[in-house]
């Protein structure tokens, strides 16, 4: 065991061809290595800058992550497949000096010229429905691209930060989940590419640290939502919200008493930078305490937007949890952090974004009722 792990409550605060997008835009490509310190304008150098590296950073929680680095000083570099990420999501950054985007898949061993100071580890479909459309190379992401990026940051010296999930509780056998339980997941099911990828995931950050000297990080993520969803990324308030905006019935799957914690996507973008910064080498669960049944989603949502959607019931998918709810202690006593936008303001701000990205004008709710 490594000297500085923290436990219970004993808490101390070859070559890709990356496709390089650079600083011009979100357009030109270039193939091989390239050097980072060139092709950032260390003209605006802030002493305490770093360059951060964040794998998936077109993604919905990685685009917000990348901002709000952006915005702290820092040079960041977002890396993306596109797979489930989107050039749309980095539309604020695109022209900002601070910030490039190279298109590429961290299956592919990876290279880069110029320092490293941080790499966050985002890289994954997260959606139940599109990390199952492959579910191999959900796998390899999880676990080739993470052995590639703790390659990478041994090589720069980096400290790296897992994006894990509370997948990793399978469908848990007590509530809250503390980072202590070991968890209930099938290794065959459909679920297991992602689940059972994260938990290596996890091992893969764990020995690298205890035996390669590697500084690592493991954040364990409850259901995040927030402006950027896909609206057909298939979870379950992206489809509400969807479904309710635009009239078509509201899909349960099962009866609807199965629950889950909804974390607000800027209180999990804390946590990172929180968990980043801190010393703590265990799992940290990041995620809202705040439980609710798929039927009182359905309910808040119907009510806000003022909608006459009907609840309709299909199939529960197989191996889907029946509860979950973070114990959030660990975060509380070592980062110092709690989340801080309660689900009803949190899915204001979503449900003003989905009026938004479907082209739909606001509508007090009286008119449409
Ligand atoms: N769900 C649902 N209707 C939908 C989408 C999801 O009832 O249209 C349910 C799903 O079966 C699960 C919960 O909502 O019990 C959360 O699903 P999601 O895909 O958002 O993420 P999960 O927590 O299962 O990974």
């Amino acid at each position: 065991m490594r000297p500085d792990a923290v436990h219970g409550e004993m808490c101390r605060p070859e070559a890709i061809s990356p496709r390089l997008v650079s600083t011009a835009g979100l357009e030109s490509n270039v193939d091989g290595n390239f050097n980072l310190t060139d092709n950032f304008d260390f003209s605006l150098h802030n002493p305490k800058a770093k360059t951060i590296l964040v794998a998936g950073g077109a993604g919905f929680v990685g685009s917000h992550l990348c901002e709000r680095l952006v915005r702290t000083g820092h040079h960041v570099i977002a890396l993306d497949n596109l797979l489930t990420g989107r050039r749309s999501n980095l539309a604020e950054l695109q022209h900002n000096p601070q910030f490039r985007f190279i298109e590429a898949d961290i299956v592919d061993p990876l290279q880069f010229d110029g320092p490293i100071d941080e790499i966050y580890n985002l890289a994954c479909a997260a959606s139940p429905d599109l990390y199952q459309a492959d579910p191999i190379h959900t796998f390899r992401t999880c676990v080739v691209g993470s052995l590639n990026l703790l390659d990478l940051a041994k090589q720069k010296g980096a400290r790296i930060l897992l994006a894990s999930t509370s997948e990793v509780y399978g469908d848990p056998e007590i509530s809250p989940q503390p980072e202590s339980y070991r968890g209930n997941v099938n290794t065959v099911g459909p679920r297991a590419c992602y689940d059972e990828g994260k938990r290596s995931a996890e091992t893969l950050f764990w020995e690298f640290g205890a035996h390669q000297g590697v500084e690592t990080r493991i954040a364990r993520i409850f259901n995040t939502y927030g402006p950027r969803m896909s609206p057909d990324d298939g979870r379950v308030v992206s489809n509400f919200v969807v479904q309710a905006l635009t009239g078509a019935d509201i899909t349960l799957y099962g009866d609807g008493k199965q629950t889950r914690s909804f974390g607000y996507v800027d209180d999990l973008v804390e946590g990172l930078i929180r968990l980043m910064a801190s010393d703590v080498t265990e799992p940290v669960n990041l995620g809202n305490p705040g439980e609710f049944t798929i039927i009182e989603l359905a309910e808040i949502v119907l009510a806000k937007t003022g909608s006459r959607s009907r609840m309709i019931f299909g199939p529960l998918p197989k191996d889907d949890p029946k509860q979950r709810k973070p114990d959030i202690t660990r975060a509380r006593m070592c980062l110092d952090w709690l989340p801080k936008i309660a689900l009803s303001e949190g899915l204001d701000l979503t449900i003003e974004h989905f009026r938004r990205e479907l082209g739909m004008h606001r509508v007090p709710v009286a008119e449409v009722a």
